[in-house]
């Protein structure tokens, strides 16, 4: 059985997690036996399984009040998987039979509370990690942490770290020359909740990655006059092809198939399928689908309709922003319309630089792993990271499996010493 060690008590006890309440309320100082996982999206919740399936208990700590907080807080009413279930599941736990191939949000959540609920687990919400530090002479690490409404401070120590904050921690906001003078409302995708308020109004969605091309065609759903700024070139994809998903099909042929000539494919079959997406100012790039995704990381879209409403004429596409003015939007080909009101579908940004203090294993640049795929999990000095292989949860799953492994080895040895 694990047990945690307050330092400053000298307490053992059987229960981790009530060491560590009870510690947190005497001394803030809390030395917690198993790993601190920092984040209670999807990865951080399949890394603990993971590891409480080899009987390890872990610690999470959750910036927000809830679990999967992108999910639950930052996304649009009408999201659903991009991605067929059976390639969005954590381990060791299938999405029940009836739900439908392409879960909606408010399944996924409650799959995810299922998830929770089967293992036990229990974040310690509304604790933000302030830093994370290897100490080089104890070798373990100092996680610093700011909890509840008036922000009380406490520091972890562990031998492990599992950092799950996902590459989505916080809005990526553009810097558009005269933002500050536009009159109408500038909001993120994150605060985007459906295209009712927008009924009849004039909308310039930034960006045409997933999210904007789906929060386009919910506001032309919802009658509003919707443009979408396409910048630069992107592979269109239909969400299905050949009687299955097209996800499904890349997985399948890349088992026997490179990359490249199953980008053939991809291409030929969407040829027929949706024709020539240039004619729309849709233009692909030179790379493959798979092949730019293998290289920069580029996500290709999945369409899930707005397509047509581009074909049809009711989305328009637009070249990049110039500049903003009072009610109107200036486009690098000098055209000028006027907008009710701005969606910046601009992504979102990883923010590990901001709080651990170590650059080996992440980039200071983008907060992401230095190592490619697959080698982004695992760090030095007990340091791993989950959920950031730019594979969604699939990536995230894989990752979790293989962290509570390796754990596991300098866990017995550290269990066989304490006996
Ligand atoms: C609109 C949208 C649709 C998507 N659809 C799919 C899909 O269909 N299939 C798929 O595989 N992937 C999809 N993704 C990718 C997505 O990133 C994953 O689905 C998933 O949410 C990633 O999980 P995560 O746990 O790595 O990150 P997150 O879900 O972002 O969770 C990270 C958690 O860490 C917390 N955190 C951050 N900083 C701190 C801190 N300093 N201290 C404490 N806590 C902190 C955050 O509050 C958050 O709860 C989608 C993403 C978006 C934005």
């Amino acid at each position: 059985m694990a047990f945690s060690y307050s330092e400053v008590e000298g307490k053992r006890a059987h229960d981790p997690l009530m060491a560590c309440h009870h510690a947190i309320r005497s001394t803030k100082c809390i030395w917690f036996t198993g790993p601190i996982i920092v984040g209670a999206g999807p990865s951080g919740l399949a890394a603990a399984a993971c590891l409480k399936e080899r009987g390890i208990p872990s610690l999470i700590l959750e910036r927000s009040n809830c679990i999967a907080s992108l999910w639950q807080n930052k996304t649009y009413d009408r999201l659903r998987l991009h991605l067929p279930k059976q390639f969005c599941e954590l381990p060791f736990f299938p999405f029940p039979k009836d739900f439908p191939t392409y879960p909606t949000k408010q399944q996924f959540v409650a799959y995810l509370d299922m998830f929770v609920s089967q293992f036990d687990l229990k974040p310690f919400f509304e604790t933000t990690v302030l830093s994370a530090e290897f100490d080089p002479i104890c070798r373990f690490w100092r996680v610093k942490t700011s909890s509840g409404s008036k922000g009380s401070v406490a520091e972890y120590t562990s031998r492990w770290l599992i950092v799950a904050t996902g590459e989505n921690a916080e809005e990526f906001v553009p810097n558009l020359e005269g933002m500050d003078d536009f009159q109408g409302s500038i909001l993120h995708t994150s605060s985007y909740k459906s295209g009712e308020m927008f009924r009849g109004k004039r909308v310039l969605v930034v960006g045409c990655g997933n999210s904007g091309m789906e929060v386009s065609l919910d506001l032309c759903n919802h009658n509003a006059q919707t443009s979408i700024v396409v910048r630069d070139s992107l592979h269109i994809l239909p969400q299905e092809m050949l009687g299955t998903s097209t996800f499904g099909l890349c997985m399948c042929l890349l088992k026997w198939f490179p990359a490249h000539i199953v980008d053939r494919l991809l291409l030929l079959v969407s040829y027929f399928m949706i024709g020539d997406t240039a004619k729309y100012g849709l233009h692909r790039p030179k790379l493959g689908p798979l092949q730019l995704k293998n290289k920069a990381g580029k996500t290709p879209v999945l369409d899930v309709g707005t397509l047509s409403q581009i074909k049809s004429g009711k989305i328009e596409v637009c070249p990049g922003v110039k500049r903003i003015r009072c009610n109107s939007v200036e486009f690098v080909d000098g055209k000028v319309d006027t907008f009710d009101a701005i969606i910046l579908a601009t992504g979102y940004r990883s923010n590990v630089p901001l709080w651990l203090k170590e650059t080996n294993m992440f980039s200071i640049k983008d907060g992401l792993p230095k190592k490619p795929f697959p080698h982004t999990w695992r760090g030095k000095d007990g340091l791993y990271s989950v959920g950031f292989t730019k594979r969604g949860l699939l990536g995230a799953s894989m990752e979790a499996l293989k962290i509570a492994e390796d754990i596991e080895l300098t866990w017995k040895v550290d269990m066989k010493k304490c006996c």
